[in-house]
């Protein structure tokens, strides 16, 4: 009822539209669809059968699941498309979404299902794989099969008797060779066939051996007899070896060989020995009997002949091992033997020698012939050079032993000690001549060697005794056994003085204890060397340098020592000298208060010492190593690079320099350098010495600004006083004239009040009129003031006497002058300057006649000048006081005048580069003293 309701939902149609109606029935987009759809409801029905059939050909085709799952999957598709075809009249949408939703379902499991197989699908050989590995195989097959081919071959080919067993020794196969030698069919050897074929005496053996064989898996080897099917007999040599199949089986490859003549050979020989002894032993039998007494005769002849064997191989013994050439002659001369010895130190084989004249082949001809004139005078018969020069002695009876030059065959020579004696019958007849030679290379070589270090001996010795070098041998107790010249005068002895001597008493004993370590030191080492103070016979010590060398005699065992000394006394001394000068000069150095800078040819600080770190900020170490230019600013640097390259062209020099401390702050310095150069003109280094002139330089610095000040401030002030006096004329003069016109118009008109006034009026005018005529001088004398020339004294003083004529003709002054230099000046100041003193001296005079010295003097860099005179005098008191402008000791009631005449006098003085000064006591006259410095025009 369920599936029947089921059914009817399915196939409800009910209000749905057929799905052409969304196409509005358009009859070209229905067909498009129809043909569309079925195409592809046919293709996808198409591939599941091609799938189907595959599956059924392929029956171990891997994943075949997926196969039937894709064909259901497929199939489902073209039956959606078959549903699109039909819902275009028939609205059955229940069904075709249905058969979509079975569709979907069978897609997603096949999905699905696919993905596990992905990884196993990966590892699937792949077409091309499959052909390689097919490629591979083909040519295994081709190669097993050529291979097969050659062995096949081979194994007929082969001369030998070929046979396959398996591992219990069933026969596989065998070659022909094997049926020939054996006389079995191939067939009848298969299996344990081929044991039947072996001669029954043999198969017993045979098959023990092979199962011991085949047991320990070693090889078989064994020598049998085949008889087969024949009569005839043949002996072979089997052998077989193991391999192992290519299932791991073992199977045996053997072969035999037909050993048949081999066998028969050695058959037949074993059959001829025992006829032979048997025979022997018949013969010997036979003798026994017939000779019964011989055997006593045997016996000794046996004797003898087995003495006579052991002699000759003592000979043969004795010729083969001895270490001399032993060479035998006939009487002739002509070689017999010639033993291994001579063969070896000659070089010849005895057949080359053997049948040979001896002294052609290896005697020196010269030598020979030398010989033979000594043995002529010898002997006293005329020896000739050959044979006779060997045998003239031993065929006297006497042994011929002399030093002999032998020749080798590659032509070289040794030299040999040989002995030739005479060979005698038991008739005293000659029978041949023996020569022994021993090869004295060696001791030649040895005593020549000995010679040589015989002479060195002597020479060294006699060396040692004139060396310079002090040189002495000790033995193991410290006693002096050998002292050359030198060493013995050094000490201050005589050689043979100090033999025995022990050597604490040649070494200052506060160096004793060292000397022993040293020695200690020298036993293990083998040598050392010290430097050590000797002491002299006379009790005076010098310093030495000792090299101890350890002694050993020819054995190697310690006896002693060497001792080579040098004097080192002056050098020590100079050393000495050095140390302090350099001890002294570094404190010199580091407690000086000046900096002291050292620089290379680079200009790295080298050295500076404590004051010059301390003078910049740093300490010697900071300063170490670092540029000069690290010390200053850019302004500076040029001039110091200038600096140093006249230090480079050797120049010393002395001057001022700015540094940065390393505050920052800048110091200035004097300095004073000078470059080390080497013996080409080479920079080395260069040193200078440092000054901090800071404070002067400060203090220089200040005293031109005051100065300055102080210039511009006189210059304003002269300005100043001459603008001033200059000015107050012109009013002043108005005062004055119209003062004077008042008092000469008036003088009298008004009473005698107004005169005293008027009068009053017209002398304060003139006064200041005065004063600013002095004023205005004053300030003139420096701005003024004429170029100074040379000047005449002479001439100037004589000027100032005639301005000052009446003055002193009033007076009746009395004026004298001593002769005047010339010197550099203005001219018309000096007038005016001797005026004024002279004047003061006429004016400040006492009731008697004014008397004026006038006198000049030269003295060190200048002239001085003295007006003397014998007037009132000045209080030392006010001896400055006067110089100063305007002022006075006296009322000008007393003397007339202004002041002003010593202030000029001395600002004429100073302009002149001089000093003025007065010395005077009250009452009793004044002497100006002027100077005035001399400078050349
Ligand atoms: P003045 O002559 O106008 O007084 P000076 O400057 O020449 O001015 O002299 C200053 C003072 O020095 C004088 O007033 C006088 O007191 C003293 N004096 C100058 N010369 C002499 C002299 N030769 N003897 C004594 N006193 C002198």
């Amino acid at each position: 009822m369920m599936n029947w309701n089921l059914l009817n939902n399915l196939l409800f149609t009910g209000n749905y539209i057929p799905h052409g109606h969304c196409y509005l029935w358009q009859r070209e987009l229905v067909a498009l669809h129809i043909v569309s759809d079925s195409i592809i409801a046919l293709a996808y029905y198409s591939i599941p059968l091609s799938l189907i059939y595959f599956l059924t050909q392929g029956k171990d085709l891997p994943f075949r699941n997926i196969f039937w799952l894709f064909a259901a999957f497929i199939i489902s598709c073209g039956t959606t498309h078959i549903m699109e075809v039909w819902t275009l009249w028939h609205p059955v949408y229940w069904v075709s979404g249905s058969l979509k939703m079975i569709t979907a379902a069978i897609s997603a499991y096949t999905a699905f299902a696919l993905i596990p197989l992905v990884p196993q699908a990966l590892t699937l050989v792949s077409p091309t794989q499959l052909g390689m590995i097919d490629r591979i195989l083909q040519q295994e097959i081709i190669e097993r099969r050529k291979t097969e081919a050659r062995y096949h071959t081979l194994t007929e080919a082969s001369p030998m008797g070929i046979f396959y067993t398996d591992a219990v020794g069933d026969c596989l196969s065998v070659n022909e060779h094997w049926c020939q030698i054996s006389g079995m069919a191939s067939d009848e050897a298969l299996g344990k066939g081929w044991l039947q074929g072996i001669h029954p005496d043999d198969r017993q053996r045979v098959f023990a051996e092979w199962y011991s064989a085949a047991q320990q898996k070693l090889p078989f080897t064994s020598e049998y007899r085949f008889q087969g099917n024949r009569t005839q007999i043949s002996w072979v040599c089997g052998q077989a070896v193991g391999q192992i199949g290519e299932n791991g089986e073992v199977n045996y490859v053997g072969t035999i060989t037909d050993i048949t003549e081999r066998k028969q050979v050695e058959e037949e020989n074993r059959l001829l020995n025992e006829t032979l002894e048997h025979r022997v032993a018949e013969r010997i039998a036979q003798m026994e009997i017939s000779h019964h007494p011989l055997p006593q005769e045997i016996a000794y002849r046996e004797r003898i002949a087995i003495a006579l064997l052991e002699l000759t191989q003592l000979q043969n013994a004795i010729l083969n091992s001895a270490h001399y050439t032993i060479i035998s002659t006939d009487p002739d001369g002509t070689i017999k033997t010639f033993n291994r010895a001579a063969q070896q130190l000659l070089g010849y084989s005895p057949e080359e020698v053997v049948g040979k004249v001896t002294p052609a082949i290896i005697h020196d001809p010269l030598e020979v012939g030398k010989r033979a004139e000594v043995l002529s005078q010898e002997l006293g018969v005329k020896i000739e050079p050959g044979m006779e020069v060997f045998f003239a002695l031993p065929r006297r009876g006497i042994a011929d032993e002399n030093e002999w030059t032998y020749i080798r065959k590659d032509g070289s020579r040794f030299p040999v000690q040989l002995s030739v004696t005479g060979l005698f019958d038991s008739n005293g007849n000659i029978t041949g001549f023996l020569g022994i030679g021993q090869d004295i290379s060696d001791a030649v070589a040895a005593a020549t060697q000995r010679k040589q270090a015989e002479k060195e001996l002597r020479d060294l010795t006699s060396a040692m005794q004139n060396a310079v070098e002090g040189i002495s041998r000790l033995d193991i107790e410290g006693r002096y056994v050998n002292v050359n010249r030198a060493y013995a005068h050094r000490c201050g002895y005589e050689p043979e003085e100090m033999l025995g001597m022990e050597w604490q008493l040649t070494v200052h004993p506060g160096d004793v204890e060292m000397l022993i370590c040293a020695y200690q030191e020298m036993l293990t080492s083998g040598k050392v060397e010290v430097e050590a103070r000797g002491v002299r016979k006379n009790g005076s010590f010098f310093y030495k340098q000792i090299t101890m060398v350890k002694a050993c005699d020819a054995q190697g065992i310690f006896n002693g020592h060497h001792c080579f000394m040098k004097d080192i006394t002056e050098r020590k001394l100079t050393e000495t000298a050095l140390q302090e000068s350099e001890f002294k000069y570094r404190q010199i150095v580091e407690l000086a208060e000046e900096g002291i800078w050292v620089i290379d040819s680079n200009t790295l600080t080298t050295y500076v010492n404590h004051a010059m770190a301390r003078m910049l900020g740093y300490s010697e170490l900071e300063m170490f190593g670092r540029s000069l230019f690290d010390f200053m600013d850019e302004q500076e640097k040029q001039q110091a690079i200038d600096n140093v390259d006249r230090r480079k062209q050797g120049v010393s020099e002395k001057h001022e320099f700015k540094f940065k401390t390393k505050e920052g702050k800048d110091i200035w310095t004097y300095l004073s350098t000078s470059p080390v150069l080497d013996e080409l003109g080479n920079m080395l280094s260069c040193c200078a010495l440092v000054y901090n002139i800071t404070y002067r330089k400060e203090a220089e610095q200040q005293m031109l600004q005051l100065t300055e000040d102080l210039k511009r401030s006189n210059e304003e002030l002269e300005q100043f006083a001459y603008v001033a006096s200059h000015d107050l004329q012109e009013p002043l003069r108005a005062v004055t004239s119209y003062t004077q016109l008042l008092a000469e118009r008036y003088q009298g008109n008004l009473d005698a009040k107004a005169d005293k006034y008027i009068n009053y009026i017209v002398d304060g005018a003139t006064r200041m009129q005065q004063l600013i005529n002095d004023l205005l001088a004053y300030s003139r004398l420096g701005t003024r003031g004429q170029q100074f020339d040379m000047a005449d004294c002479n001439a100037a003083v004589k000027q100032s006497l005639c301005n000052l004529q009446i003055a002193i003709a009033e007076k009746k002054a009395v004026i004298t002058c001593d002769a005047m230099p010339t010197v550099m000046a203005d001219e018309s100041q000096l007038v005016q300057l001797f005026q004024n003193l002279i004047a003061n001296g006429i004016k400040f005079c006492r009731e008697d006649i004014p008397l004026i010295q006038i006198a000049a003097r030269r003295q060190e860099g200048e002239w001085l000048f003295c007006v003397r005179d014998n007037g009132i005098g000045i209080d030392p008191e006010y001896a400055d006081r006067i110089f100063i402008i305007f002022q006075r000791l006296h009322s000008r009631r007393e003397y007339s005048g202004t002041g002003i005449g010593l202030a000029m006098c001395k600002r004429i003085v100073e302009r002149h580069g001089g000093r003025i000064w007065v010395e005077s006591q009250e009452g009793k006259g004044a002497t100006f003293y002027f100077t005035i410095p001399i400078i050349s025009s």
